[in-house]
C-alpha cells in the first residue's frame, strides 16, 4: 500500500495528468460531475456525482459508424473518438461495482467493442465513502463503502490518502505516482474503515435486505398483486433509469446528415411507453408492467442470469431523484424482507 499526504493531492493529480486524461468530481450548479482536471481544480466533497461514471464507458449518446454510398458500393466510416488513456479519480464503491455489472452485459459474447475499448483505456481510482448518505444502501448488495474496488482503491484517513492497487492496470498507474507517494502499512487506514462501518450500521436503510429476491423468484413475484399499488404514482418520466449506474438499455437509429448516413445509439428507458415497440405492437402496454419490468430485471432476472449478482448497487440516486418518491427501496420493503426477519 502507498500513501500520499492530503496536502499534496494537487501534486498527485498533476502527476496523474502527465500520463492520463484525468477526470475528478467537481461541484457545479447541478451537483458534482466528473470534469477534466486542470491546475487548481477543487475535488468535490459531495458523496456521489449527479450522473454516474457510466457515461465514460457507455455514453448517453454516441455515433457508432457512418455510411457513404459511391455508386453501388457502401463505404463504412469509423467514427470512434476514444483514443487516449484516461483516469477517473474519486469513483465511489457503488459506482465501481456498477461497472462490473455493465461488464457482464457489454463484455459477454458478442462483446461490445465500443464499451470494451473504453474499459481498456480507463483506469479507475475509487474513493472510500467517509460519510455515507441517508439514501445509501450499497451494503444490501454486499458492497463495502470503506473498501471500494476499481483499479486503485483509495481511502482518506487522518492526514493521508491511502492507495492500494487492485489490478495490474492499477499497479502500473501507481508506479507513475512514485514521486508523490511512499510505502506504508495497510493497517494505518483501518481506524477509518471501522468508523465507516459504524456510520453505515446507523443509516436508515441499513436493515434493507435482498431477502425474497434473486434466482427462482420469477413466478412468485411476477404475479404479485402489489405491483399495481406500487406503480400507481409512477409517471413514467424515466429519471430513475437515466441516473442509474447499472441501467444499460439503448436504442439505435440511422439518420441522414447531408453527406451520408450516421448510425447512433442513445440510452433508452424501460419506463417509456414506446420502449421496445415493434411492428407487432408494444410488449408492455401499461405503466404497471413497465414498472414491474424495471425492478424484476434488477432484483430477479439479472441475478438469475448472472450468478446471483443483483442489478442494483444501492447508490441511492433513484431514491433522491424520483419526482414522486417511488423507488427500488420501496419495492424491496414491500415485496421483500428486512435483515433478521
Ligand atoms: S419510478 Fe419515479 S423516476 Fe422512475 S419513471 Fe416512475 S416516476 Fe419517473
Ligand atoms: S436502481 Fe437506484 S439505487 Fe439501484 S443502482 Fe440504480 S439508481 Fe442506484
Amino acid at each position: 500500500m502507498k500513501r500520499c499526504p492530503l496536502s499534496r493531492l494537487e501534486d498527485l493529480f498533476a502527476a496523474l495528468a502527465e500520463s492520463y486524461k484525468l477526470y475528478i468530481p467537481t461541484d457545479g450548479e447541478k451537483g458534482s460531475s466528473f470534469t477534466l482536471w486542470s491546475e487548481g481544480a477543487e475535488i468535490s466533497r459531495r458523496l456521489n456525482t449527479a450522473r454516474p461514471p457510466k457515461d465514460f464507458f457507455f455514453p448517453q449518446s454516441e455515433d457508432l459508424m457512418g455510411f457513404k454510398t459511391h455508386g453501388q458500393t457502401v463505404e463504412l466510416v469509423d467514427l470512434r473518438t476514444e483514443k487516449e488513456d484516461f483516469a477517473l479519480f474519486g469513483v465511489r464503491a457503488c459506482d465501481a461495482e456498477s461497472l462490473n455489472i455493465l461488464d457482464r452485459v457489454f463484455l459477454s459474447e458478442p462483446g461490445d467493442s465500443y464499451y470494451a475499448s473504453r474499459r481498456e483505456k480507463g483506469v479507475i481510482f475509487t474513493l472510500a465513502c467517509n460519510k455515507p448518505a441517508e439514501t445509501c444502501f450499497c451494503t444490501a448488495f454486499g458492497i463495502d463503502p470503506s473498501r471500494p474496488g476499481g483499479d486503485v482503491s483509495c481511502i482518506e484517513c487522518g492526514e493521508y490518502l491511502y492507495l492500494e492497487p487492485l489490478t495490474q492496470k492499477g499497479e502500473a498507474a501507481l508506479e507513475r505516482l512514485s514521486a508523490v507517494t511512499e510505502d506504508c502499512d495497510s493497517a494505518e487506514a483501518e481506524p477509518q474503515r471501522e468508523k465507516i462501518a459504524k456510520t453505515v450500521s446507523r443509516l436508515p436503510l441499513a436493515d434493507l435486505s435482498t431477502e425474497g429476491f434473486g434466482e427462482g423468484k420469477t413466478d412468485e413475484l411476477f404475479s404479485d398483486e402489489r405491483w399495481a399499488e406500487l406503480s400507481r404514482c409512477c409517471i413514467g418520466c424515466g429519471s430513475c433509469t437515466f441516473v442509474c449506474p447499472t441501467c444499460q438499455c439503448y436504442d439505435i437509429k440511422d439518420f441522414k446528415n447531408g453527406s451520408g448516413v450516421v448510425r447512433y445509439r442513445c440510452w433508452d428507458s424501460c419506463m417509456y411507453s414506446d420502449f421496445t415497440k415493434m411492428s407487432a405492437g408494444q410488449p408492455r402496454t401499461d405503466q404497471t408492467s413497465r414498472f414491474r419490468q424495471r425492478f424484476m430485471h434488477k432484483l430477479v432476472y439479472f441475478p438469475e442470469n448472472n450468478d446471483g449478482v443483483f442489478g442494483c448497487v444501492g447508490c441511492g440516486r433513484c431514491v433522491a431523484k424520483c419526482p414522486v418518491s417511488m423507488n427500488i427501496v420501496k419495492v424491496m420493503r414491500t415485496l421483500g424482507g428486512k435483515k433478521d426477519e
